[in-house]
Parts: C-alpha cells; structure tokens; sequence
C-alpha cells in the first residue's frame, strides 16, 4: 500500500487527473446469479455480507458474459478485460480429440496471451496474492499464489500443488491455519471453507494490495441438483459467511480497500444431453478402433456445457466443411435435438468465441453436449445434469454478479446492466492500475 500511495502521488505530479490507488479485494463466487443477491429477500435467501456489498457500493444489474458462458474462458476475462477469441482460454478443458490429456483443464496461465490484472498491478507498485482462481498456474505477477490445479484427486495431488504454488507459501499457511489445504479436485462447501481460512491466513501474514480468491461450491452444487434449489439456497448462505470473513479480515489489513465480488456466469436448469459424438461418428466424421476409442477424426466437436466448437482437422478442406455443416443443420432441424443455432467463422469471431472453430453449435436452455460415453450411447437422452451454462451469453438466467465497494465508490448505485469486459479495466482503474489491451472502458462507480 505504502509502494501505491507513492506510485499515485508521483502519477499525481505529472498527470492532469490522479489515478485512484486503493488495496483491492476481488473475490469469485461461480455461478452466482445476480437476482440471487438483488432480491435474495424474494428468492428466501439470508446474505447479510452480500447484502451489505450491496447497499455499501456500486453493483450491475446483471452482467453480460462471455461466449461460451464457462468458468475457465470467462474468470480470465474478469483477468484481463477482453473475449476468450483475444485472451486465448477458449474452454474449460484443453482440446483433446483422442482423449490422452486425462480430461485436463486450460490450469497453465500461459495460455492467456493478453496482461492480467495481477501483472498489471505488479507494473503499479502492487504486492499481489491469489487463493484458487482458475487459469493460475505460474501466472506472472503474483507474489503469493495458490493456483487451481489437479490430477486425479490421489493424496499425490497435494504435492503438485506444493510444486507449483509460491516456495514455501502452503506449508507456511497451514502452519498458520492449523489444517491441511484443500485438494485442488474438492468442489464441496468444505474445501471453499478451507481456501478462505488461508485466504484470511493470507491476508493477515502478507497484506497482499491485490488478492483473488475463488470460491466452487456454488456452481458445483447448480450442477448436481439445480438452480433455485434448497441445497444450492444453503450452500449460497454457507459462502455468505466466507464472504462475510474475508471482508473482515481485508478491512484490519487494509482500511481502506476496495472490495470487488463477482461471478462467472448465471445457470441454467436443464434435463437433456445432446450426444454430438453419435452423429459424428455415424456420418463417418469420427472413426473408432475396435475399443471405440477414436482412432481418427475429419470433424470433432469440443464440448463447452450449453454449446460446442466444431473442430475440422483440415479446416482449409472445403469438402470437409460443407458436409460437417450439412450434418450440424440435418441435426439442428429437428427440435428434438435442442440446437438453437450453427454459428458459422464470422458469427463466431463477432461473438468473441473460439478463432480455432469452423463452427460452434448453440444449445436451447435445458439441454447440454454430452462428453463422449463410447460407441453405444445415444444421440438424446434425459441427462443426470440438473444445471448448465456455457451457452452463448444474452439469457438474463446466464447473467453473472459484480458488486463493488469501497471509499470512492458511489453507495447503493446501480450501473446497470454492464459488459464483463468492463470489470478487468474497472478493478484496475481502482488499483492506480492499466490494462491498456482492454475491449472496454471502465465502468463510472462515482
Ligand atoms: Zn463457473
């Protein structure tokens, strides 16, 4: 704090307006939906910490995201302020058509190709700390950092994340804590009670001026059994007291933070799973060996929940082309299937969505792509699936959250409904902070 009061003072002798430098904690929770926290009296939900962000500071009505609607692509456009097209994280898992990656996930920060906000804080003067937000791994920029990563979930796992967190940092706050960290795979209530125990551990050791901490268990539960649940109500009013914590425990560090909450997407309730990879496989775009493991593809659909890539193996093969999309359009005409829309190149790169597609499929709320379950599954079926996103964005269901408070910022103003680009350039503008590759301005708090 002490090195960004200086860096604002001397900003402010040579610039006509003084860039604001106040400490910022920014914290996720997935899946949070906004009406979840603006009529959570209605919904029959007690938030009183999300409650009081609320009417302490600024909040969007609803947050316009990303496409596709996914975890890893849209938490690293809060990171940088610009589509997953430009910022490179396309998906939640990497493209794997012959399944040899174990299911991994986009975990290594240097797929992003844009700056992010912790570098840009680096650049202003900033200590900076993050607790589990995705796309973290080696992330430049971060003095104190545990990533997002797993494997398998054997107790292995916690030696990775000893190998790739800050030296020294998790055995440290264990110490401090008392307790084992969480393993990277535990999605449930407990492992994000854990994280914040060491992001309160954290703050309380290091004052980091900038910390990221990233809470699951609300989008884990959205998925097992549903939006608007009583499970998903109670985990929600579980994370509240997480929320309640932190906020604290940055207020006694740092005075006079700035504290952000976001989300990632919305949700929504769905019950049929479109198996893509049956039709693929039956035109002949796919070609199994007797395992019915994929011995080799034309065309390859790259599953994003509520929507799909189309991966063409030549994409410069025209004839490839032409009859991939004749089957997306034989499929997409019969609702039964749950197809909204084919997204041709052009409609993808208007869309932000991923450059490396020939085209991207769009699924009608309720229904998700399937992943592969070998040769024998069907094309349709009822899926154990209870909520999704990844659609492309629009929906008011899969509107994300972004609440903000802080000294110089307006009490109880509602900014309306804002372009998740606009959160990255906003958080950094607060933190005396640039990110000059941003694809929108800052939002007004004032
Ligand atoms: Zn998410």
């Amino acid at each position: 704090m002490k090195k960004a009061a200086l860096v604002s003072l001397l900003l402010a002798t040579c610039m006509p307006t003084a860039a604001l430098a106040e400490p910022l904690l920014l914290i996720s929770i997935d899946g949070l939906r906004p009406g979840d926290v603006l009529e959570a009296d209605k919904r029959g939900l007690s938030l009183p910490n999300l409650r009081r962000l609320l009417t302490d500071g600024a909040h969007a009505s609803g947050v316009t995201g990303v496409a596709p609607t996914l975890t890893y692509p849209s938490h690293t456009t809060l990171m940088t302020g610009v589509s997953p097209a430009k910022h490179g994280i396309v998906a939640n898992n990497s493209f794997d058509p012959t399944g040899i990656n174990q299911g991994g996930w986009y975990w290594y920060a240097q797929d992003i190709k844009v700056p992010t906000l912790w570098e840009a804080a680096t650049k202003a003067g900033l200590s900076t700390g993050n607790i589990h937000w995705p796309v973290s791994v080696a992330a430049k920029g971060v003095s104190w950092n545990l990533p997002q990563i797993w494997h398998t979930g054997h107790p292995d796992d916690a030696k990775l994340l000893d190998a790739l967190a800050t030296p020294g940092l998790k055995a440290e706050l264990e110490t401090a804590v008392g307790q084992p960290y969480a393993m990277g795979i535990d999605e449930s209530l407990s492992g994000d009670q854990l994280r914040g125990r060491f992001a309160t551990a954290l703050i309380a050791a290091h004052k980091p001026d900038f910390l990221t901490v990233y809470l699951t268990a609300l989008d884990h539960e959205q998925h097992g059994v549903g939006p608007d649940t009583p499970q998903a109500k109670a985990v929600l009013e579980k994370i509240d007291a997480i929320v309640g914590d932190l906020v604290a425990a940055e207020r006694k560090a740092h005075p006079d933070a700035v504290v952000a909450l976001v989300s990632d997407h919305g949700f929504e309730a769905t019950h049929t799973g479109l198996n893509l990879f049956r039709a693929f496989i039956d035109d002949g775009l796919i070609m199994l060996d007797k395992d019915g493991k994929v011995a080799s593809w034309q065309a390859m659909p790259w599953i994003a929940g509520g929507s799909a890539a189309i991966m063409l193996s030549r994409p410069e093969d025209a004839a490839i082309a032409t009859r991939t999309k004749a089957l997306l359009d034989r499929l997409a005409a019969n609702p039964a299937n749950g197809i909204a829309a084919v997204l041709d190149k052009a409609t993808i790169a208007k869309a932000g969505a991923n450059p490396q597609a020939t085209f991207l499929i769009n699924l009608q709320p309720g229904f998700v792509t399937d992943i592969y379950r070998g040769p024998a599954a069907p094309l349709v079926a009822p899926t154990p699936v209870k909520g999704m996103h990844g659609y492309l964005p629009g929906p008011a269901h899969l509107e994300a959250t972004f609440l903000i408070t802080g000294p110089n910022i307006a009490k109880g103003k509602d900014l309306g409904r804002i372009d998740m680009r606009a959160i990255a350039p906003t958080l950094a503008k607060a933190m005396g902070a640039t990110l000059p590759d941003a694809q929108a301005a800052p939002v007004d708090l004032k």
